[in-house]
């Protein structure tokens, strides 16, 4: 299968970038550059100031499933957990952990595993620049997301729950595996059988699949597309 790329649009400018290029230019973006005079988030309240991190988030295995997103450091990691279950993954409440510099930052902890952490942990004190660190939801079929600290600046926040997304991937095209028509529905059983030669699939060629319409999930824009009872 041909490596697949998406593009996305710069929720600043409006102009459209590859995977690939769109890093670069929210670095260069002169319209951000514009909106960071301002402070992130709406409200009322007198803004605070803070560090705040410009997060690259994608699918490890899925890496045309991706956003660019800033968030104020005195967030917890639970509020991003939360931000990802919402956008992305959440489907029936599994279990998730962060995993950053070795240590696991549990959505819920086990008296087994002492050493883990909850995510009750601000993020100015776990990430900085340039680090990489990983998102697991659910550990039975687990969705895997890298997420990379492209940068960090001092800016003024205003609101509590404040988070942007800057940039997400527009839709992959993914046509019908049997007739080449935009696929509409994932088959969760073809999707973990790398015999099965029919996972994606069209209306019409839904209809006639062999393993019944009870098994066929909707095409979602995310990584979790096609697992457990995923359905965007
Ligand atoms: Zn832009
Ligand atoms: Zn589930
Ligand atoms: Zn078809
Ligand atoms: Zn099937």
């Amino acid at each position: 299968m041909a490596t697949i790329t998406t593009r996305g649009t710069c929720s600043f400018c409006g102009e459209s970038f590859s995977q690939r290029g769109m890093g670069r230019h929210l670095i260069a973006c002169k319209a951000r550059k514009a909106a960071m005079q301002e402070p992130l988030g709406v409200g009322r309240s007198q803004p605070r100031t803070t560090t705040i991190y410009h997060l690259k988030i994608a699918g490890t295995y899925l890496p045309y499933y991706w956003m660019h997103i800033e968030i104020p450091g005195d967030k917890t990691l639970q509020f991003l957990d939360s931000f990802l279950r919402d956008i992305w993954l959440e489907c029936c409440g599994h279990l998730s952990a962060f995993i950053i510099n070795g240590v696991h930052y549990m959505s819920m902890r086990f008296e087994d595993y002492p050493e883990d952490k909850d995510m009750k942990v601000r993020l100015h004190e776990v990430l900085s620049p340039g680090l990489t660190f990983e998102h697991q939801y659910d550990f039975g079929t687990t969705t895997y997301l890298t997420l990379k600290v492209i940068g960090e600046r001092e800016g003024q926040v205003i609101g509590r729950d404040v988070l942007h997304v800057m940039a997400r991937n527009d839709p992959p095209e993914q046509p019908c595996d049997v007739c080449g028509k935009p696929a509409r529905w994932i088959c969760s059983l073809c999707l973990w059988d790398w015999e099965s030669e029919e996972t994606r699939l069209c209306d019409d060629c839904a209809s006639r699949h062999a393993c019944g319409e009870d098994m066929l999930l909707p095409v979602a824009n995310s990584p979790r597309v096609g697992v457990c009872g995923y359905i965007g």
